[in-house]
């Protein structure tokens, strides 16, 4: 039996049609776009073809992308290029307690320079509150960052909300759209977004590659100095099979976003009710409806997170205990903490997110698989044991 991969929120597999797309310009179309024979033209006009399809995957002009090598890097550049290019007008910066570490990371950074970072908190299902926020805001705050839905629980936020605070205050706003993309419907004219990130590994395309939308008039200063490729933004010579792989991934997006939607919203449910329905002491992390159509969360009392994967992958099911980054440490998740669930708790979180190679037979067998695994991980717990006698009185 080949393996039940459900940690789509890590990574996806490349879609044959992305590959398809990109074997062109590894093999024979290995132009340098910035040349100005007729090899060079075609890698530039595939490049600029895609950036077209990716300013229309959010609604967005093709001058306002620019491509980078991921999802952390265009987080990078959007905090740490607005910080420092707006540094005239204010010293704060407003992100959230649950953002990826691309995001939070940069931001200890940043106060390490010098600015002045809020930390908004989250309610219990992981949602920003609005009213946080306006209460956050200053006369120096520069930018506004908070993810468009998160990558361990899912929980989608109040974007367009969140838009219309930052324009009312003329703060710059940026979004890392990386889980959201493919699965939500994306506009930055709608959301009043001026920066946002993409990656291209997690729907459907390379790893390796990535775009950063940057509203026209946005002052941002470039993190890498070089070349004068991405009209100097981003200089370095062109990843252009992998951009290529890019613009198809969002093209492939847009076609099968709503099928895919509601496939996966299927199949999630299916997990989610099996899983509460048949295991005591579990429970659901993240908000129960305003949630990644893909993200199953759970907690499952008494037990370690790591030992379940471990148990788990023996059977040939691949799951996560967060996000990729923070498994292997020994720390719980942040964003878990930051939802109020004790550290004890938070150790004992499954993260299943799943995808298009999913079917019902997959969630059959991970139901089947579950209860038994749980059980036997538990009977050797004594606190499980203590709690259970203490249930049964
Ligand atoms: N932001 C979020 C929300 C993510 O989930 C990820 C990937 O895990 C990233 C940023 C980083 O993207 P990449 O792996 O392309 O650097």
């Amino acid at each position: 039996m080949g393996t039940i991969y459900l940690d789509h929120a890590a990574t996806t597999p490349v879609h044959p049609r992305v590959l398809k797309a990109m074997l062109p310009y590894l093999q024979e179309q290995y132009g340098n776009p910035s040349g100005v024979y007729h090899l060079a033209r075609e890698a530039k006009k595939a490049l600029e073809a895609a950036r077209e399809r990716v300013a229309q995957f959010i609604g967005a002009q093709a001058q306002e992308i620019v491509f980078t090598s991921g999802g952390t890097e265009s987080d990078n550049m959007a905090l740490q290029g607005v910080a420092r290019a707006n540094r005239g007008r204010g010293n704060h910066i407003i992100t959230t307690s649950i953002e990826h570490h691309a995001v939070l990371d940069t931001a200890l950074a940043l106060e390490k320079e010098g600015f002045s970072v809020t930390y908004l908190p989250v309610d219990e299902y992981g949602l920003v509150r609005v009213a946080d926020l306006k209460k956050a805001i200053r006369d120096d705050t520069i930018l506004i960052s908070i993810m468009y839905a998160n990558n361990e629980v899912g929980t989608i936020q109040p974007i367009g909300d969140i838009g219309r605070v930052a324009r009312e205050h003329n703060i710059i706003f940026h979004t890392d759209a990386v889980q959201a993309a493919g699965y939500l419907p994306l506009d930055v004219n709608r959301d009043g977004v001026d920066l946002l990130s993409l990656s291209a590994h997690k729907l459907y395309g390379p790893k390796g590659v990535g775009a950063l939308y940057i509203r026209k008039g946005t002052r941002i200063d470039t993190l890498l100095k070089g070349g004068g490729q991405e009209r100097k933004w981003r200089p370095g010579t062109e990843n252009v099979a992998g951009i290529v792989g890019l613009g198809e991934a969002v093209g492939l997006a847009r076609e099968k976003m709503q099928e895919r939607g509601a496939r996966l919203r299927h199949l999630r449910d299916m997990l989610i009710a099996g899983v509460l329905g048949g295991i005591d002491f579990a429970r659901l992390n993240g908000h129960p409806e305003k949630r990644l159509p893909g993200n199953a969360h759970f907690i499952f009392e008494f037990i370690e997170g790591e030992s379940l994967l471990l148990s788990l992958d023996l059977e040939g099911i691949a799951g996560s205990s967060g996000s990729a980054c923070t498994s292997g440490s020994l720390e719980p998740s942040h964003v878990l903490l930051a939802m109020g669930i004790p550290h004890e708790l938070a150790h004992g979180s499954l993260r299943l997110t799943l995808g298009d190679g999913n079917t019902e037979e997959d969630i059959k067998r991970v139901l089947a698989v579950l209860p038994p695994v749980v059980k036997r991980l538990r009977d050797m717990s004594p606190l499980y044991s203590q709690n259970a006698e203490v249930s049964n009185c």
